[in-house]
């Protein structure tokens, strides 16, 4: 047949594998009948089905005019950032011969080495690989290095021809994995896809992807290594397991990474239904930074006034390393805002370069890479900052760390922020509430256990 004997031509690889529109594969490729095409929604009397994103919430579907069909159609709002999916448009994916992807001699060009904690875990993951485990979760406290972890298993994949999915649900984690994992892999072709990403065409062996663009691939990877599985948003929404599952071959092995797993994984691990290893030490060997809680009375009455809590600047100017720079958790982007305008009012640039981060700021990108290279001293951020990013030196202070989105895994990952480097591997982590609250105490109590568990005295 005549593309039987194109397969391996490159450009077929960006329609195996995918879960397409009819309009995203040229005439040509789609009439050689190695396409399988399934309807776009499924409808009975009382339930829709997505088979794009498997959205079933019937609230989630909703009805226009088809311009072709001259007749009212569904469509699912809860995959429309994609593009909408009229029910009259099928998908499509590839049902021909696989493609076999190369098999690596020494792909690995990384030269660092493991701790022993990191070794133990790096094993086990090859371990899984080999023995196409199902699941194994590494659980690895913040700033264990669990990157380093994974290069192992990543290279024995390449040996014998896997293809591999490293998936996060947040975009800040694909930018900052990516050239990590391209360095560690200097000739192996590696794409990073998010929202807005250079890369957008998924046809690399390695992909590197938030979540959510998982929607678009089928049935291709040999191993998915899904990393801070606990984060927003893929717990919240049930689309992004969904697309996590279907991208998988039915053989995949899944490395769970996370340092704060939520109850689900914790039930599957107390039951023995999931393998795992934990990694309880930082790379460099020093405990996780207790945070320390401190009561504020007049915090509300304080942020509603926009004043910032005299009390809690004191503590700033006289931190006991003041060199450090200063990651200063909120959980608005308004009080975001204000928060600067007051600290730049009270400290008058003793401080020196304060400013703010959130998900919407255009800037978002430029101003963490400012922190990174101390051009900002004060960064004020929403939860965005609260994992996969990494400083060498700071401080951190949770103000109204008693507020709804700071729960405990939360407050975890944030103190985990500080104390990550060798150079200097401490730092203080404040909390300040005006009211203790479950997810402060378990979040505190869960670093002294991890601690005790790495054999630190409490
Ligand atoms: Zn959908
Ligand atoms: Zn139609």
């Amino acid at each position: 047949m005549e593309y039987d004997s194109q397969l391996r031509s490159p450009d077929l690889r960006k329609y195996i594998g995918k879960l397409l529109l009819q309009k995203e594969i040229p005439q040509g490729v789609l009439s050689s009948n190695h396409f399988t095409q399934i309807p776009s929604i499924n409808r009975k009397t009382f339930h829709y089905q997505c088979h794009r994103c498997g959205n079933n919430k019937r609230s989630l579907f909703g009805k226009i005019p088809c311009g072709l069909c001259q007749k009212e159609h569904l469509y699912c709002r809860s995959c429309i950032q994609m593009g909408r999916v009229m029910e009259c448009e099928p998908l499509f994916y590839w049902s021909g011969e696989q493609l076999s992807w190369p098999s690596y001699d020494a792909p690995l060009t990384w030269e660092g080495s493991l701790t022993d904690a990191q070794q133990k875990a790096s094993n086990n993951l090859v371990q899984a690989i080999q023995e196409k485990e199902r699941e194994h979760l590494i659980w690895a406290v913040c700033g264990a290095g669990k990157t380093e972890m994974l290069f192992k298993g990543i290279e024995y994949g390449l040996k014998v021809g896997k293809r591999i999915c490293i998936a996060t649900p947040r975009a800040d984690v694909v930018r900052e994995l990516k050239p990590r994992i391209q360095d560690a892999f200097q000739e192996v072709p590696i794409e990073a896809l998010y929202g807005g990403s250079d890369d957008r065409v998924g046809e690399s062996q390695v992909i590197l992807a938030t979540t959510h663009q998982l929607l678009r691939f089928y049935q291709t990877f040999d191993l998915m290594i899904i990393d801070e599985v606990d984060a927003f948003p893929y717990h919240h929404d049930p689309t992004l397991p969904f697309a996590v599952n279907r991208a998988k071959k039915s053989t995949c092995t899944t490395i769970y990474l996370t340092a704060t797993p939520r109850q689900n994984l914790l039930l599957k691990m107390a039951f023995k239904q999931l393998p795992h290893t934990f990694v309880p030490v930082r790379y460099h060997g020093h405990p996780l930074p207790v945070p320390e809680l401190k009561m504020s009375y007049s915090l509300h009455k304080d942020l509603k006034q926009k004043k910032f809590p005299k009390h809690i600047t004191n503590w700033i100017t006289n931190r006991p390393k003041p060199n450090r720079q200063l990651l200063l958790f909120v959980p608005t982007i308004l009080l975001a805002e204000q928060v600067v305008k007051n600290l730049q009012d009270i400290t008058n640039g003793r401080l020196g370069v304060i400013d703010s981060v959130h998900a919407d700021d255009p800037d978002r990108i430029e101003k963490v890479d400012l922190f990174r290279i101390r051009k900002i001293q004060v960064l004020v951020t929403t939860t965005i900052l609260e994992r996969g990013v990494t400083f060498p030196s700071v401080d951190v202070v949770v103000l109204d760390a008693g507020h709804s989105v700071f729960d405990e895994a939360a407050l975890v990952q944030i103190a985990g922020r500080a104390g990550r480097n060798k150079k200097d591997p401490t730092g203080e982590v404040l909390f300040i509430h005006d009211g203790k609250t479950n997810a402060m105490v378990r979040a505190i109590q869960s670093i002294k256990q991890m601690n005790k568990r790495g054999g630190f005295s409490l």
